[in-house]
């Protein structure tokens, strides 16, 4: 068998009142890769989200998740239950709740908060959560309220918590935005250990992340709601269009 695309989108296209947000755009992502996407603000990423996810549908195109699964009929909620987990720019933990908890709250499954929180957990559950916690880091902070969590360590629980519903796909839009330089390894470094068991689709900014993470792997650049060039990080970085658009700027940020 060939190896299996998780994401097949080909042909997309998307306008807002006439303005076009991605056009033509085809991408496919391998089971268990870890691809960046990378491209200047408005070139269309955030959007490219917003397709897969559900939170807005295509004016044409193919999106289908795995084989077969037709996302483009799917509501966004269906569409997260199929294992298609997205993580926003901006943290939203529940910040009266210990982080232990918002991970009970996130678990698969939909047990209600009453449920949740006041019912016994299993031992699978509370073997699951341990887990998370040590892999997010959070391990010493787990009776901590998710309030008092330093900006970093809200996007690490954010994290956490999309991967309580053990996704197929993570899709990651600017997790490094308003993190510390440590902060900021520390999460590519998370990524990186969850390509293979899941398949990611980050969005950055951040050059020097987006180099730690792709390491051998694929960047996708976007501009103007299309795909400018793809290929590994040098040759990505090396591309005089890509300079042009992008790299040549300088550090473009948020
Ligand atoms: P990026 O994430 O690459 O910065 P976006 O995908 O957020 O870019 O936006 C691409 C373009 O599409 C922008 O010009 C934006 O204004 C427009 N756009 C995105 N979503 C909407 C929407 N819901 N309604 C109208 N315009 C939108
Ligand atoms: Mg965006």
């Amino acid at each position: 068998m060939s190896a299996k695309y998780m994401l097949t989108v080909e042909d997309v296209s998307k306008t807002y009142d006439g303005f076009k947000a991605i056009t033509d755009l085809t991408f496919y992502l391998f089971e268990g890769e870890l691809r960046t996407v990378i491209g200047p603000n408005g070139a269309g990423k955030s959007t490219f989200f917003d397709l897969i996810t559900g939170r807005a549908k295509p004016d044409k195109g193919k999106i289908e998740f795995g084989f077969d699964t037709d996302l483009t009929e799917l509501n966004e909620y269906e569409i997260n239950r199929l294992g298609i987990g997205r993580k926003f720019q901006t943290p939203s933990v529940f910040t009266e709740h210990t982080v232990f908890n918002n991970l009970v709250l996130s678990l698969k499954g939909s047990r209600g908060v009453f449920a949740s929180l006041f019912n016994r957990l299993s031992s699978t559950d509370r073997d699951r959560i341990d887990e998370l916690l040590k892999l997010i880091r959070l391990d010493g902070k787990r009776g901590w309220k998710a309030g008092q969590l330093a900006h970093g360590e809200k996007q690490w629980l954010e994290i956490g918590m999309l991967l309580a519903q053990d996704p197929k796909i993570l899709l990651v839009d600017e997790p490094a935005a308003g993190m510390t330089d440590e902060e900021t390894h520390r999460t590519g470094e998370l990524l990186i250990s969850l390509a293979g068991k899941h398949s990611i689709v980050v969005i950055e900014h951040d050059m020097t992340f987006v180099k730690q993470i792709a390491r051998d792997g694929q960047v996708t650049v976007l501009h103007q709601g299309r795909v400018l060039c793809e290929g590994k990080f040098d040759a990505v970085q090396a591309n005089p269009k890509v300079r042009e658009v992008y790299l040549g700027r300088g550090k473009t940020h948020k």
